[in-house]
């Protein structure tokens, strides 16, 4: 089973979903079918662009009004899909979740949200974007595979599993303290 589907969707159908409860008209086709149809209007000379700009703003204070009303939903389910986006897998060691982290000096690698009780830790590369996969790697299922973008790059470079290319990166170096 390869499914090397991109997860950060995730954000994507969470901005889908949370603006369908929470700010309903912006995400109806009528509203740009109506825009669509006053521009019609306005070539034909049907109607004056200052009615129609008008017809707009209204439409566009009811959608702000919603918003407003409910920015705070909206933000937490945000968050929410953000923090699923930057899930890595589950923690062999404690159970915990594993998480894109960032260290003060700016490098970035897999760590576990029980730090500092738990110490787990897996390198991942300096730069491009992370994409977490949908595919689990068939030795580590704890863990995500993993996708890189680079800048420029219109492919992502399949990366895989963090665990796998840190035990790869071990044998080249001579290092045989790897776990697993
Ligand atoms: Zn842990
Ligand atoms: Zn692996």
């Amino acid at each position: 089973m390869q499914d090397n589907t991109v997860k950060p969707t995730e954000k994507a159908f969470a901005l889908i979903d949370s603006l369908g409860k929470y700010a309903v008209m912006i995400t109806k086709p009528e509203m740009t079918k109506t825009l669509e149809l006053e521009m019609d209007e306005i070539r034909e000379g049907k109607r004056m662009k200052k009615d129609v700009v008008n017809d707009s703003r209204d439409m566009l204070r009811v959608v702000f009004k919603e918003m407003t009303q409910n920015r705070e939903e909206i933000v937490k389910s945000l968050k929410e899909a953000i923090r699923v986006d930057t899930i890595l897998g589950t923690c062999p060691e404690c159970g915990s979740e594993l998480f894109l982290a960032n260290s003060p000096r700016g490098k970035r690698f897999v760590g576990c949200l029980n730090y500092p009780t738990c110490n787990f830790s897996l390198p991942l590369p300096k730069s491009g974007r992370v994409l977490v996969t949908t595919d689990t790697c068939d030795k580590h299922p704890f863990l995500f595979k993993l996708r890189i973008l680079k800048r420029g790059m219109k492919r992502a470079w399949d990366f895989g599993c963090p665990y796998c290319n840190f035990l790869q990166w071990g044998e080249k170096n001579g290092d045989t303290d790897t776990k697993l």
